[in-house]
């Protein structure tokens, strides 16, 4: 056998099937540093060497709107697809078009991980009515630490949430507005570089001010994080009832450790109460993060992602140890 009839195939090669934009990996998945999906798609257009609106107008809401013309569709703003202003924050979180943008973007760049970016995974069980910011949020340190390091510049999901303050490995307050223009900047502009001002594209980054007292915010950070890492390890998408279910065994262990007397609970007893009465009344209404979930979790001295992770027998029994009763189901 000659070289050339060992190294040359006269059948025709296959190649893989291509992605319509580029196949570009979402930072941090699987960790409380996820990236969010707005900062994805900020990221997606920078490497596309388009406007963040054009690469939405033109590539992803003609995939979504399709019986609009995609010509009249390039003239017109983002908030044409997303809606009103006060939507786009929440973009990120639950609704029906972070849906409709998470299937189109996972189709163009034929990734599967782009959900995680998002609390999609969480519909109907958390709530999510002011639970983001309505502008965009970053720690400065992390920018300037990232950039000094050549690291890949992005916003983690984490810094969209109200309740996410201070970045806790800086100890830094996280800041919202512009250090050189002072504006408030909105989760989707027209140009929207990541580290970046949208307005006077001023780099958003700066090195340690003084330290802020972070251990108040701590309980609430660690348990948004917790819900953000664990996303992408549940083995299946996850039921309402079942967390509902787990929510009232606690209930259970919380009423044997106090005597039944919940209201020696405080301020949790009283939301155990009115939860155990709202999972009565309505199977798959879901929780407020903040106010049940992770107060509850504390209480149970559990994380959230053993909440959500183990399963039922597991999960009371561990709730039983930690509250030193004796009971197992
Ligand atoms: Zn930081
Ligand atoms: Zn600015």
């Amino acid at each position: 056998m000659s070289i050339y009839e060992e190294f040359w195939s006269s059948k025709p090669l296959k190649l893989p099937p291509r992605s319509r934009l580029f196949c570009l990996k979402p930072m941090g998945v699987g960790t409380c540093y996820t990236e969010s999906l707005s900062s994805y798609v900020n990221r997606l257009a920078q490497e596309h060497c388009l406007t963040s609106q054009k690469l939405i107008m033109a590539e992803i809401a003609p995939l979504i709107l399709k019986n609009e013309d995609k010509s009249d569709l390039l003239k017109k703003s983002v908030s044409h697809l997303l809606g009103n202003t006060d939507a786009k924050p929440v973009i990120n979180g639950m609704r029906e078009m972070t849906g409709e943008l998470v299937r189109v973007l996972e189709q163009l760049t034929m990734r599967q991980d782009l959900r995680f970016l998002t609390l999609l995974s969480w519909k109907g069980m958390i709530y999510d009515r002011q639970l983001f910011k309505n502008y965009r949020a970053w720690c400065p340190c992390c920018l300037e630490e990232w950039k000094g390091e050549k690291k890949v510049i992005y916003e983690p999901l984490l810094w969209s949430f109200k309740d996410v303050e201070v970045c806790l490995l800086h100890k830094q307050r996280l800041i919202e507005e512009c250090p050189h223009c002072n504006a408030r900047l909105p989760v989707f502009a027209r140009l929207s570089p990541v580290g970046f001002c949208s307005r006077c594209r001023g780099w958003l980054g700066d090195k340690k001010e003084e330290m802020e007292e972070v251990e108040p915010h701590r309980v609430n950070i660690e348990g948004i994080g917790d819900l953000i890492a664990v996303t992408p390890k549940m083995a299946y998408k996850p039921i309402p009832i079942e967390l509902t279910r787990k929510l009232e065994v606690i209930l259970l262990a919380f009423e044997e450790a106090c005597g039944k007397d919940i209201t020696l609970l405080g301020d949790l007893g009283v939301i155990m109460e009115q939860m155990r009465i709202a999972t009565k009344q309505h199977q798959n209404k879901p929780y407020h993060l903040v106010k049940l979930v992770i107060p509850v979790c504390e209480k149970a001295n559990i994380r959230v992602s053993e909440l959500l992770l183990l399963n039922f027998k597991a999960l009371s029994d561990r709730v039983f140890e930690n509250l030193e009763l004796g009971m197992r189901l």
